[in-house]
């Protein structure tokens, strides 16, 4: 899910203002006036964030009879940079509302635990390839050769992982409808 350009562009001129705020002298007028021209920037960022979302995810639940998504356990990944990329992403306000609308829409929900090494795997002949810096958004698989995007491919396990997992997480009383009742 890359974020759209007009978000991208606000989110920079957001940094633009944050900058200049920070250059401006303690206690002056001018450092009041921008901080509340960043202030209401920073109001429209989160507001077109929303949005987005919003908009993304119902357009997942529309698609889809069946929806996985891959537990990030944002608190364990603590301060690192991954988790300043899903923090930034606002991947759990995501997650909520697909969530929800899936139960509102009838479809199936389910979470895949952080145990899987989606990204490491390949998703095409199964072998685990090894761990990968966020940096690498595409690698070779070293078996069968294939060019994975990698959140494409984590993707493709994800799914191959939530399927697999479907009649436990029902069993287990999680929601969604009995399995076999939705492709
Ligand atoms: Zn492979």
């Amino acid at each position: 899910m890359d974020s759209p350009k007009f978000l991208r562009r606000a989110e920079k001129k957001l940094k633009r203002m944050q900058k200049a705020l920070s250059r401006c002298e303690k206690g002056s007028k001018n450092r009041a006036k921008a901080r509340k021209k960043a202030a209401r920037q920073h109001a429209k960022v989160a507001d077109r964030r929303r949005d987005w979302h919003h908009k993304e995810s119902t357009k997942i639940i529309r698609e889809s009879q069946a929806v996985y998504v891959e537990d990030l356990a944002v608190s364990g990944l603590g301060r690192t940079r991954l988790a300043k990329s899903v923090h930034d992403a606002g991947w759990s306000a995501v997650v909520t509302m697909l969530e929800y609308k899936a139960a509102k829409h009838g479809r199936y929900f389910g979470r895949i635990g952080r145990f899987e090494p989606t990204s490491q795997v390949c998703s095409t002949c199964g072998i685990k390839d090894g761990p990968k810096p966020v940096s690498v958004r595409q690698w070779t698989c070293g078996d069968c050769g294939t060019v994975h995007d990698r959140d494409i491919n984590a993707a493709r396990n994800v799914l191959a992982a939530g399927r697999a997992d479907r009649p436990n997480l029902w069993s287990a009383g999680k929601t969604g409808p009995r399995p076999g009742t939705a492709p």
